[in-house]
This record gives structure tokens, sequence and C-alpha cells, in this order.
């Protein structure tokens, strides 16, 4: 087993674990962001939200959810950023779906997510939609 969050999840290396439940585990992430970024994944190795089993996916959110009121108290933090990078061209380095809390303070120097794109797009929005549709129809 080389997947570094699996091995967390089953306990073979050590990591400030902030909640272990059945369905995933929470622990600060060792190169963090800000002080109080965690990651939640679920205990099954999967590498993308859409690998996931659909109540494993409600189980993980539930975690992500219970959890974001806390990090942010802790931390004293105004808000929090929460998000997924999923899938390698989405910048993610770990193949085991993750998600992301970080604690944001006003003027704390970081974006919103809109900031990373370029917002390059060449279709209409209905041209978009209709494809999404389709696909989801699938
Ligand atoms: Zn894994």
């Amino acid at each position: 087993m080389s997947c570094i969050f699996c091995r967390i999840v089953a306990g073979e290396i050590p990591a400030e674990v902030i909640a272990s439940e059945a369905d995933g585990v929470a622990f600060l992430d060792v190169q963090p962001l800000a002080d109080g970024h965690v990651l939640v994944v679920p205990r099954a190795h999967v590498p993308t939200i859409e690998d996931l089993e659909p109540a494993a996916a409600v189980a993980l959110f539930q975690i992500v959810r219970r959890l974001a009121g806390p990090v942010r108290q802790a931390l004293g933090a105004a808000g929090t950023t929460i998000g997924i990078n999923n899938g390698e061209a989405a910048g993610q380095t770990i193949p085991h779906l993750h998600v992301h809390i970080v604690p944001r303070w006003p003027n704390d120097g970081a974006g919103s997510v809109h900031t990373i794109f370029p917002r390059r797009t060449t279709r209409t929005l209905a041209d978009v939609a209709a494809a999404i549709r389709k696909a989801s129809a699938a």
C-alpha cells in the first residue's frame, strides 16, 4: 500500500487526526496553506469524487459539514475555503480523493476559488448546459 492517505487511514503512519469515522478520516495537512488546514478523506481509495459511491459521498460531506464550524472556531477564523482538486489536471497531487478545509481571515492574502481561473471560455452557456445535460442523462 503506497498511498500515503490509505496509510494514514490504516494508522500505519502518524498524522494529526481530527476525526476518525466509519466513512472517513480528517487530519491536518502536513504542508498547511494556513493554520488549521484540514483534509477529509474517504476510507476507500478512490481518485476522484465521481469514483466514490453515492452513499460514501454523502458520508464524506457530512464529515466536512460537521468539521467546518469547529475548524473556524478553533482558529478564530472568519470563514473557510472548502475545495477538491478533482483530478491531476486540477492540481491533485495525491490520487486519493480529499476535501480541503482551509480557515480564512479578512485580508489573509488568499483569493477566492474564482481567482485560480483566467476566465478563458469559448462556448455559449446554452451550448455548455446542453452538453452537460446530455452527459448526465447517459
Ligand atoms: Zn489511498
